[in-house]
């Protein structure tokens, strides 16, 4: 039976280090705030912000939330990120995905400014990662990197394969798994043979969006399994990309869905609105 990486332990970890820092900035006399910028009325969207708001409270962010109808013009949506640029005391702005029609989600993005995108959403930040110099990293990918580091997991020289190439998941995935010097394959929908592939990862992220697709014969015995997907069950459960069952019965290291990778991204986000405020104090 694979070793549990426990997302919801890993979380608990850097929320502790996150509210000391928290702790350190107040005592110089600032705060740290964040800007949540939710448009419509999508209900995972606003389950999302309110975990979002909750998180921040347990560590001593301050959030404010800028709720906008759903037919909210694009001028009004860009010259409100604008204004929370210009503002001194705001040190992150978080826009909710995805924006109702006919909002464009890329505008509004290339709008926030560099140093206080928390969620590494804009081409800059993108690039950045490429080349290896960031302030921010995209939540995900960079709660995976947290959960392999704790457990001690070494990256380098492994065969790593990530399926799933989106630009908020795969795509950063695996250009930090390449940064810690692991061999990458990106495998996607039009991948041939994926299971020739995937069965010889020693780490093998999934970050597709269908329930159970990883069966047991696509992993390598002793792999390390992360499980990004997120599917909803016709019962109303919650369940990963990996069938978690039999899977674990060949992994050394696996991520329970929930459980697993959804805490650390939620973590992920306070670690970068504390970046966020370091470099605007210039700490
Ligand atoms: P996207 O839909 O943007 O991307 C899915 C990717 O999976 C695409 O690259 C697609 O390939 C690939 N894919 C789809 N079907 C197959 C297949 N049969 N074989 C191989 N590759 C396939 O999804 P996201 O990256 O945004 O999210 C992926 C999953 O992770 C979802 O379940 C989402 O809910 C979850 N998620 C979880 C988070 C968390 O905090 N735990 C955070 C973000 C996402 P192609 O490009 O060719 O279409």
């Amino acid at each position: 039976m694979a070793v549990l990486l426990d997302g919801k332990a890993g979380a608990a970890r850097v929320k502790a280090e996150v509210a000391k820092e928290v702790e350190q900035i107040k005592a110089k006399g600032k705060n740290v705030t964040l800007a949540v910028v939710i448009v419509g009325d999508d209900p995972a969207s606003r389950v999302y912000v309110n975990n979002k708001k909750k998180d921040c409270a347990e560590v001593g962010i301050i959030s404010e939330e800028y709720a906008l109808p759903a037919d909210t013009k694009q001028e009004k949506l860009i010259s409100l990120v604008k204004e929370l640029n210009e503002r001194s005391d705001i040190n992150g702005i978080l826009v909710q995905l995805p924006l109702p029609k006919p909002l464009d989600e890329k505008a509004v993005i290339n709008t926030i400014a560099v140093q206080k995108d928390v969620d590494a959403f804009h081409p800059v930040n993108v690039g950045r990662i490429m080349i290896g110099e960031y302030d921010f990293l995209p939540c995900t990918p960079a709660g995976v990197m947290e959960l392999i580091k704790y457990a001690g997991i070494s990256v380098e020289g492994k065969n790593c394969v990530v399926v799933g190439r989106s630009n908020i998941v795969g795509k950063p995935m695996a250009m930090l798994l390449l940064h810690k010097n692991g061999t990458v394959t990106i495998c996607h929908s039009r991948t041939q043979n994926l299971k020739d592939i995937t069965s010889k990862a020693d780490i093998l992220v999934v970050a597709i969006g269908k329930a159970k697709f990883v069966t047991a014969d696509m992993v390598k015995e002793g792999a390390v399994v992360i499980d990004v997907g997120m599917n909803r069950l016709p019962n109303g459960k919650l369940c990963g990309d990996v069938d978690f069952e039999a899977v674990s019965q060949k992994a050394s290291y696996i991520t329970p869905v929930p459980g697993g990778v959804g805490p650390m991204t939620r973590a992920m986000l306070l670690k970068n609105t504390i970046k966020a405020a370091k470099l605007q104090y210039n700490l």
